[in-house]
């Protein structure tokens, strides 16, 4: 093995995936068997971090960095003058194993150009799925990237072998991937995840009736959304992220603010940043939209195209509908003390089962942990307000602002003078 080759193969490979954040590993449990390697039973099993210090896992690299296509915002597209390269089959196969066995990793984020065209790049990731574990017994995580454009029976196969697949929408208009990838059709994405998704759901019926049927893809399917690419509103990215959550059952959206890597002025220019609070943002948003109960509508609208960046979606929308509180945290139900800002979902359990047995006061609320800094302005229990509620929203989100961070900020010593 030439391992110089196989070094600088790495080094070209693994630089060019650290743009796709979609592959946290999660929600799959596959075993041990048969004294195989690896077990991805668990959680989130190897750990790498993307330059602003987010953590993802590993191994995670392009089988090649060749691709026909010329997505504006690719570092891959085949117009950029970068190095190229690709790696055999049987060397991603070697190097999983061998990371493995040293300890360095514990699975495999697999993704890729395109060469040639969609089946004939899908066909290779899935024999490096299949190698490793027909041949080599891995049971560790693997993540597919699936190709858009690639055939329903490749796609079929890939969730045999694969733990989690995923498709990146990348561009969440379909005016913006026009103006940005036009090579790409809408329907090339669309086609694999529906696919993947009534495999999903076929499969686990099938093994409701036939134990011996085979996993397909336990960690389900994920998808990423680029932010700040093509000028997308907060709310159309998180339309989009609901959309794909509600039809193609997605386990998870990823939302991975561009860097640019070109001068072209249908990007933003090189040097600006999309502000990693804005990612922060959309993830809590994403968040109070699978755990919360709130309707995308509520955060999001024709009014409020972006997200407020100095506070979470939760306290913005709470500092919206001030008619809604205070809440009798005794009495308030459960749909309603999800929306409380400081108290998450955890103490809102505790809440519920906690007043069963007793009504609950104010040192009640401190030792079930909520953020009475926040939580204190939209409550009441046992019978008295704990803070009386400022007139003016702005204020008020001025004065949490201020006691969040424990000190003043400059702009508000005037507004809070008036009192
Ligand atoms: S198809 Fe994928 S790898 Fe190729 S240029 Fe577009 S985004 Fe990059």
């Amino acid at each position: 093995m030439d391992y110089e080759r196989i070094k600088e193969k790495l080094s070209i490979l693994a630089d060019a995936a650290k743009y796709d954040v979609s592959c946290s590993s999660s929600g799959s449990k596959r075993k041990n068997t048969s004294n195989g390697l690896g077990d991805s039973s668990g959680m989130g099993i190897c750990h790498s971090y993307t330059e602003d210090g987010r953590c993802v896992s590993l191994l995670k690299i392009l089988l090649t960095n060749h691709c026909i296509f010329d997505c504006a915002y690719c570092v891959t597209r085949k117009s950029n003058d970068i190095k190229r390269a690709a790696f055999k089959v049987q060397e991603v196969v070697d190097l999983t194993i061998n990371f493995y066995r040293r300890n360095y990793i514990e699975g495999l984020f697999l993704s890729s150009g395109i060469f040639k065209d969609a089946d004939y790049t899908m066909e290779r990731l899935i024999q490096v799925a299949k190698k490793l574990r027909l041949e080599e017994n891995f049971n560790g995580y693997i993540h597919l990237k699936s190709i858009p454009g690639a055939s329903d029976e490749l796609m079929r196969e890939a969730g045999l072998y694969a733990d989690r697949l995923s498709v990146n929408i990348e561009i969440p208009t379909k005016s913006g991937l026009k103006l940005l990838a036009p090579d790409k059709k809408h329907e090339d994405f669309i086609k694999p995840m529906e696919k993947v998704k009534n495999e999903i759901i076929q499969y686990k019926q099938e093994s409701k009736l036939i134990k011996s049927t085979p996993k397909y893809a336990p960690a389900g399917q994920s998808t990423q959304m680029i932010v700040g690419a093509s000028g997308e509103s907060d709310r159309d990215i998180m339309y989009s992220a609901t959309f794909f959550y509600k039809k193609y059952n997605m386990k998870r959206v990823y939302y991975s603010g561009y860097v640019p890597v070109t001068n072209d002025s249908r990007l933003p220019a090189m040097g600006s940043q999309v502000p990693l609070l804005r990612e922060n943002r959309l993830y809590q948003t994403d968040w109070l939209l699978r755990f919360y109960d709130f309707d995308v509508r509520e955060l999001l609208n024709e009014d409020h195209l972006n997200l407020d960046l100095e506070v979470d979606p939760k306290l913005s929308w709470a500092l919206r509908n001030r008619h809604l509180f205070p809440v009798d945290v005794n009495r308030v139900d459960k749909h309603l003390l999800l929306r409380v800002p400081g108290i998450g979902l955890k103490s809102v359990n505790k809440i519920l089962l906690a007043r069963k047995f007793r009504k609950l006061n104010w040192e009640h609320l401190k030792n079930i942990g909520i953020a009475m800094n926040r939580a204190k302005y939209f409550i009441t229990c046992d019978s008295r307000e704990f803070e009386v509620i400022e007139p003016s929203s702005e204020y008020l989100k001025n004065v949490i602002l201020s006691t969040s961070s424990g000190k003043f900020r400059k702009d508000i010593s005037s507004q809070l003078s008036l009192f």
